[in-house]
């Protein structure tokens, strides 16, 4: 008999969630991570040390505001890079503080070592020290994350060239930041350093902003970076960079243009973490990027082992990471679970910020369904204009026939908090009757939702009196 039920490989925060919910559904788990360190992108090098620099911008364009209540605005403030960085040391050792409690409370084993496949039931470990150990487990869950995906020709230097895990190499903020890549990552950080002070600049190959977003809030946040001074080249690549000792980098963008600048962010997607895990002796193909391929109760092919998180190259987010890991250790453990994403919202972090949740407008106008599509602006809501934060949307769109929610974008102050109100809207089958009769406190930004709400029931009366 092995000493484990369940093994994870990874210890993000897909293997976290998964060894955890295992646990409490009796299992003996162990969690073999690559790093003596949890907690992965989400706790180290991605959304927690994004979100601190996040806060570090706010604060400083909130005090350019105080003006409006006779506080001095402080001209060109800025804020110590080395002192946000002391300050994500502290939440992040806060964070994994927190991790080793709950591990040590649920008596989950950890083991510090690479995991790769000997068989579909075991696994060999590389130790720190270089041996080996070989450990058996009647169901594993692969929960290996992803790594930064670089340019062709411009690996990822650690110096100039950076990646968007690597906001800790640099000890200033860089006066000019090239971004490379204009989807959600490259416009939450392209905010952010034009905050700290840097001139930035972001080039993004594709025709627009934010593809796969709903078109009303790509063009809104366009708007936003244009407007706080930020350069979006688009339809162009970065071709190479040049650089000289002692001098700045020139980026060379594809066509005629050369741009000086301090550091380069390479925001272009990530790579699931599938390379040396010895899939082949597991029995797993993976897919074309190297994802672990999953059906909707997160299980491979192979009966034993269960997939979440990154490494599904599905979504690439925390939020769902959670969430797949709970569906992948329930079925491991012998329920019967099914993963949902039709009312999984999406948090964009840009400024505004940005709630989604169901479907885009472009996506079901494609499906030929019947739509009715209630707006409210930022500027409609009294708490808007007592914050003095007028920009940004409320975009609900309906199903004609049945009245029920079907997708939710939300682009403004709180959205991605507020966005979890339209996910359960969605989740409920609630219809635009429920959203505009609700009693919504005021002054509230949720108020946006009953005044959505209204607009399209208007619209939904207009088609039947016509
Ligand atoms: C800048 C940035 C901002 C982000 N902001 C947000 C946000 O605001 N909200 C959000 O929801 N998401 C955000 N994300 C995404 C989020 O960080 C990831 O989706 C999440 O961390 C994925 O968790 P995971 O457990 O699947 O993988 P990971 O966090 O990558 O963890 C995988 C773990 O497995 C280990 N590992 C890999 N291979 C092996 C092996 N063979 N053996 C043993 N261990 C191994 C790794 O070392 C790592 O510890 C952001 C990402 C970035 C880069």
């Amino acid at each position: 008999m092995s000493d484990y039920d369940l093994i994870v490989i990874g210890g993000g925060e897909a293997g976290i969630s998964a060894a955890l919910r295992a646990t409490r559904l009796g299992a003996r788990v162990l969690i073999v991570n690559r790093e003596a360190e949890l907690g992965g992108g989400c706790v180290r090098t991605g959304t927690l040390p994004s979100k601190i620099l996040g806060n570090a911008a706010h604060f400083l364009e909130n005090l350019k505001k105080g003006k409006r209540y006779g506080v001095p605005v402080v001209e060109n403030a800025r804020a110590d890079y080395k002192t946000i960085l002391d300050s994500r040391h502290k939440t992040t050792m806060c964070e994994l503080g927190v991790l080793t409690t709950l591990l040590r409370k649920n008596a989950i084993a950890t083991l510090t070592g690479m995991g790769s496949f000997k068989s579909p039931r075991e696994i060999e470990v590389r130790l720190p020290d270089g041996t080996m150990r070989l450990l058996e487990a009647p169901k594993t869950i692969i929960a290996t994350g992803s790594r930064p995906m670089a340019l062709p020709g411009l690996p990822f230097d650690g110096q100039v060239v950076l990646s968007a895990d690597e906001l800790t190499a640099m000890d200033v903020v860089p006066a000019r930041l090239i971004i490379v890549g204009a989807g959600v990552i490259g416009c939450e950080l392209a905010f952010i350093f034009r905050s700290l002070g840097s001139e930035v600049v972001i080039v993004e190959k594709a025709e627009r902003a934010l593809l796969g977003l709903d078109h009303d809030v790509a063009a809104l946040i366009t708007r936003e970076l244009k407007k706080r001074g930020i350069r979006l080249v688009l339809k162009t690549g970065l071709e190479r960079v040049e650089r000289t000792t002692g001098a700045p980098a020139r980026a060379v963008l594809e066509g005629v243009e050369t741009i000086e600048c301090d550091r380069i962010i390479v925001g272009i997607g990530r790579l699931p973490n599938t390379d040396g895990l010895g899939l082949a002796a597991a029995g797993i193909t993976p897919g074309p990027r190297g994802e672990i391929q999953v059906d909707d109760r997160m299980q491979t092919p192979v009966a034993a082992i269960y997939a979440a998180g990154d490494v599904l190259a599905r979504f690439m987010l925390s939020s769902m990471a959670v969430v797949e890991a709970r569906v992948a250790a329930e079925n491991a453990m012998g329920l019967d679970v099914k993963m949902d994403y039709s009312c999984a919202p999406w948090g964009i972090y840009t400024d505004p910020e940005v709630g989604s949740v169901g479907v885009t407008e472009e996506w079901a106008r494609a499906g030929g369904g019947d739509l009715v599509i209630g707006e409210c602006g930022y500027n409609d809501l009294v708490r808007s204009c007592l914050d003095a934060h007028v920009t940004g949307f409320f975009k609900l769109i309906f199903d004609g026939a049945t009245h029920k929610l079907i997708g939710a974008h939300v682009a403004g102050p709180d959205a991605t908090e507020i966005i979890h109100f339209a996910a359960l809207a969605i989740k409920m089958g609630a219809r635009v009757e429920d959203i505009r009769d609700m009693v919504y406190n005021h002054p509230t930004v949720s108020e946006g939702f009953g005044k959505a709400a209204a607009d399209a029931l208007n619209k939904l009366e207009q088609r039947t009196s016509s």
